[in-house]
């Protein structure tokens, strides 16, 4: 089993600390384990942020407080550890993108010659909605237009040719908001562009340990991601070694791989 998407993130960057996640996931039956962090925790990605602070004062708090904590070199030189030993699992290295439209170019100059295995990448911003953050966010909000919004964002991520794969492809169903229209089209039209990408997409059971959500995506957008044969990755975006590997099974059992 994989669980292709584990933040180190709430420890320091060392090899014990990556070493608590590795045993965690053997222990949860996990053969493939591809541990990544978000790039606004980097120095080198905190400036493709300044343009949503700039419109949000609660993006601009919340980035004060969580970004730039690394810069890259600190997180390549511990890959390098970990690549030096052999640890009974195939472990990969990546880094969870925000995808930020008018950034495209700057995210491409600073992934590009990295020893990094994968890039995946997340829409977590709607505009300047932090839409995942806290449900009362969503207060006052045209729940139709930001899901409109956060899939021409998730369209246009598939179609950058930036990301080896897309986190949490429906997230914006996190705390139970829906659209009254048919996201039929919406699903076939994000799976038809991933596919021409080569890109895979993530089971992810992150959000229905953050919410009362279903585990992964909507079953329908699963089934468009099917009909186009794009890969499934099971992922637990968990960020403690406690939930490594959670809600993997599910995913294998329930046949959604
Ligand atoms: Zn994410
Ligand atoms: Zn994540």
């Amino acid at each position: 089993m994989t669980d292709a998407h584990v933040h180190l993130e709430r420890g320091p960057y060392t090899a014990e600390w990556a070493e608590e996640f590795v045993n965690a996931a053997k222990n949860a039956g996990i053969t493939e384990l591809c541990l990544l962090d978000h790039s606004y925790l980097f120095r080198e990605f905190v400036p493709l942020y300044d343009g949503l602070r700039c419109s949000s004062d609660f993006i601009d708090r919340w980035l004060t407080r969580k970004a730039g904590i690394h810069t890259l070199d600190e997180y390549f030189r511990l890959i390098d550890r970990l690549r030096s030993r052999d640890y009974g699992i195939t472990l990969r290295f990546g880094l969870e993108i925000c995808f930020l439209p008018e950034q495209t170019e700057a995210i491409a100059q600073r992934i590009r010659h990295t020893p990094l295995d994968f890039t995946v990448g997340s829409v977590h911003f709607i505009d300047d909605f932090a839409f995942d953050h806290k449900p009362e966010l969503w207060q006052g909000i045209d729940v139709d237009h930001a899901y409109r919004r956060f899939f021409e964002h998730s369209a246009a991520l598939a179609e950058s040719g930036l990301f080896d794969g897309i986190a949490h492809p429906d997230s914006v169903k996190l705390f139970g908001h829906k659209s009254t229209f048919s996201l039929d089209e919406t699903y076939d039209a994000l799976a038809a562009a991933l596919a021409k990408s080569g890109m895979y997409a993530e089971q992810n059971s992150g959000i229905s340990r953050r919410a009362s959500a279903e585990p992964g995506m909507a079953s329908a957008l699963y089934a468009a991601m099917k009909r186009h044969n794009v890969p499934i990755r099971t992922a637990s975006d968990a960020h403690t070694p406690a939930d490594t590997g959670a809600g993997i099974r599910y995913f294998y059992d329930k046949h959604l791989v």
